[in-house]
C-alpha cells in the first residue's frame, strides 16, 4: 500500500512525500507529532502536519540560522536558541570554539525526546557538556533574563499556536533586552513568495526595533517555495558586512564565507517588498 504524507502549511498549495516508515506519532501536550521515513527526504520531524526538518536538506536551515549571526559577532560566548527542540541550530553553535553556553528553550518535551530518539544526525550534540536544555515557554524565558545572551536564535515553528508570540514587535523588544550590549538577533521568517505580508511585517517589526535589519535568503526545498527568509536583527555587527575568516575550522555542507555576503543580495521583488 502507498502511503503518502500531505504537508498543507499553505492553504493552497502542498507537497506530498511517499513514506517508507512511520516512526512514531502521537499528540504531545502541544502539538501533534510525527516522525516519518520518507523516500524523497529520509527521515523528518512533522508537527501538525507540517514538515519541520529532515535528514537530506536539514544542513541548508541550521547552518545558516546559526553561522550567519555567529560569525557576524566577534565573540560569540553565549546563545540562546528559542524553538530548536530537533537540535540542529546547538549542533552547529557548538562547531564555534568561543561558545561557553548554549541553551536551548523548547515548550514541547516530547520533541526533544523524539528527536534524540529518531534524528540522532540531528539532536547528536543536545548531550554536550556547554548545551543546558530547558523546557518552557521562550517568551517567559526571553522575558525573564535581561542582558545575557550574545545571540539569540529564534527556531521556531510557524507564527500560529505557541509560536505566535514568537513573532512581532512586542517579542523583538524583549529579544533586545535579553541581548548584550552588542547582541544579535536572529530568526526564520517563512517565505516571500506565499507569505510576502508575514515577511514584511515581522521585518518591519525588527527594524523598529534593531538599528540593524537585514533580510537573507536560502533555498530549502522541504518548505513551501524552497525559498526561505531569514531576518537578522543586531545592535552593533552589520552581518551583511560580517569579518567572517576565509577558511573555517570546521566543516559545511551549504554555508561558506562568500554565501554570507552573497545571501544578503536580495531579487528585486523582495527589495522591493521590504521597501
Ligand atoms: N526548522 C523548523 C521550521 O522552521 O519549520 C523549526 C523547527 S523547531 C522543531 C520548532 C520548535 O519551536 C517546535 O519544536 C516547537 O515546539 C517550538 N516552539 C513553538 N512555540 C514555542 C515557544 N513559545 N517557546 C519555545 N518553543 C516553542
Amino acid at each position: 500500500m502507498d502511503l503518502w504524507l500531505k504537508e498543507g502549511q499553505i492553504s493552497d498549495a502542498v507537497m506530498t512525500y511517499k513514506i517508507k516508515e512511520t516512526l512514531v506519532t502521537k499528540q504531545t501536550e502541544y502539538q501533534n507529532l510525527a516522525i516519518v521515513d520518507t523516500y524523497a527526504l529520509g527521515r523528518m520531524l512533522v508537527l501538525d502536519g507540517i514538515v519541520q526538518t529532515t535528514i537530506n536538506d536539514e544542513y541548508v536551515y541550521h547552518e545558516m540560522i546559526a553561522h550567519i549571526p555567529l560569525f557576524t559577532h566577534p565573540n560569540p560566548k553565549k546563545v540562546l536558541v528559542v524553538g530548536g527542540g530537533d537540535g540542529g541550530a546547538i549542533r552547529e553553535i557548538l562547531k564555534h570554539p568561543s561558545i561557553e553556553k548554549a541553551v536551548l528553550c523548547e515548550i514541547d518535551e516530547d520533541v526533544v525526546n523524539e528527536c534524540k530518539k529518531y534524528l540522532p544526525e540531528i539532536s547528536c550534540a543536545l548531550d554536550d557538556a556547554r548545551c543546558e536544555v530547558f523546557i518552557g515557554d521562550g517568551i517567559k524565558y526571553v522575558h525573564e533574563h535581561k542582558n545575557e545572551f550574545d545571540v539569540i536564535i529564534v527556531d521556531s515553528t510557524d507564527p500560529f499556536g505557541a509560536a505566535e508570540g514568537l513573532f512581532g514587535g512586542s517579542f523583538y523588544k524583549e529579544i533586545y533586552e535579553c541581548l548584550t550590549e552588542d547582541g544579535i538577533f536572529i530568526a526564520q521568517t517563512e517565505t516571500p513568495f506565499y507569505l510576502p505580508d508575514v515577511v514584511k511585517r515581522v521585518y518591519d517589526d525588527a527594524k523598529a526595533t534593531f538599528p540593524i535589519t537585514k533580510l537573507f535568503m536560502a533555498a530549502i526545498p522541504t518548505y513551501p517555495s524552497g525559498y526561505w527568509s531569514f531576518t537578522v536583527g543586531s545592535k552593533k555587527h552589520d552581518p551583511e558586512n560580517a569579518n567572517v575568516p576565509e577558511n573555517l575550522s570546521f566543516e559545511t555542507k551549504y554555508y561558506t564565507p562568500r554565501l554570507h555576503k552573497a545571501s544578503f543580495v536580495l531579487p528585486k521583488f523582495v527589495e522591493e517588498l521590504l521597501k
